[in-house]
């Protein structure tokens, strides 16, 4: 069976989770085409063991995300089941392409074996859904869920030319409000919850941050009292985040912010509660006031080579 890999776009050349999608196409199909939209990353992803073809996609729509057209120009390249990953940019083109192509579409896998089955949270995590799929499908897959694929391949590389346009005029982009690196794109996140006792604390949670290069993280609780911005939120109503490292200070993991991390490949929680929820899911758990363990965790890691 074949399988077509949808790889976003990313400034820094291959986008990280496409060593993850190729894992995935090959534990369900015999061969594996990636198509690279505006071609970033190309060379890199041809390197990845188990990729036969790179498809560079270049053409002007790909200025600019635009999943109208973006959708009708990668979705006569496409050929057998369609990976992508569960970004926000994967999200609406996956349904897009599924619609134009008149197909099923799966989003937010969680694993997936052959046949193909596969599993995905439900309701806010508290359940896991099995689905087989029949038929070449639409599938998106939650970062870092799947183990990255090795590199040592050697895949030709293409290029096709898109004559689509852009279908949507951008009037104005309004910058990122802070200069801070975003939860959603970071590999560690250190995140803060009413524990912290006053707002003004999570300057120790930046600074811990800054020494990790990791992004700042929070609870509802004090997005909603202390005024944080909602881009910090991670749980049902925030951002759903799934990086290698999610340290959880004075956040008691209520389920409905356990529906925003819980699939996070490490869990350090530190909280002074040894009943608290948070540790029902964390992998490392220190009990103990975070006035008193923070800074001692910082020292470690400033320590660390
Ligand atoms: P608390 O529950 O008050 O927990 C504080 C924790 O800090 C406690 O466990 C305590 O033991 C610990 N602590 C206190 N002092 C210290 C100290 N000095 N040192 C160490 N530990 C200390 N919540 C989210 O986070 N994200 C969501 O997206 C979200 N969506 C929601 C949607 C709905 C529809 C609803 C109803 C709720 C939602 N919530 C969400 C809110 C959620 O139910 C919880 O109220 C919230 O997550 C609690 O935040 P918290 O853990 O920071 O605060």
């Amino acid at each position: 069976m074949s399988v077509t890999i949808v790889s976003e776009p990313h400034e820094e050349g291959m986008h990280p989770t496409l060593p993850q999608l190729v894992r995935a196409a090959s534990i369900i199909g015999e061969s594996c085409t990636v198509i690279i939209p505006g071609g970033n990353g190309a060379d890199e992803a041809s390197k990845i063991q188990g990729v036969e073809k790179v498809i560079k996609l270049n053409g002007d729509c790909f200025s600019v995300f635009d999943s109208s057209a973006w959708s009708a120009a990668i979705s006569g390249l496409v050929d057998g089941t369609v990976l992508m990953a569960t970004t926000p940019m994967g999200r609406e083109l996956s349904a897009s392409i599924a619609a134009g192509l008149g197909r099923s579409v799966v989003q937010d896998v969680t694993s997936i074996a052959p046949g193909i089955k596969v599993e995905r949270p439900a309701y806010s995590g508290k359940a896991v859904e099995s689905i087989s799929v029949s038929g070449d499908a639409v599938i998106t897959i939650r970062p870092n869920a799947i183990e990255s694929a090795e590199s040592g391949g050697s895949a030709d590389v293409s290029t096709v030319d898109s004559g689509e346009n852009l279908k949507i005029a951008i009037l104005e982009a309004i910058a990122k409000a802070g200069e801070r690196l975003d939860v959603s794109e970071a590999d560690i996140i250190i995140s803060g919850g009413r524990g912290l006792g006053d707002r003004s604390n999570f300057e120790k949670l930046e600074s811990v941050a800054d020494s990790l290069g990791a992004a700042v993280g929070a609870s509802r609780a004090v997005v909603d009292e202390w005024g944080l911005p909602h881009s910090m939120q991670v749980g049902q109503t925030g951002k759903t985040v799934t990086p290698s490292l999610y340290i959880a200070v004075g956040i008691s993991g209520a389920i409905q912010h356990l529906a925003g991390m819980r699939s996070s490949r490490y869990i350090l929680a530190i909280n002074k509660d040894p009943e608290a929820p948070i540790f029902g899911v964390a992998d490392y758990g220190i009990v103990a006031q975070w006035e008193d363990a923070l800074p001692i965790l910082h020292e470690a890691i400033k320590s660390l080579p």
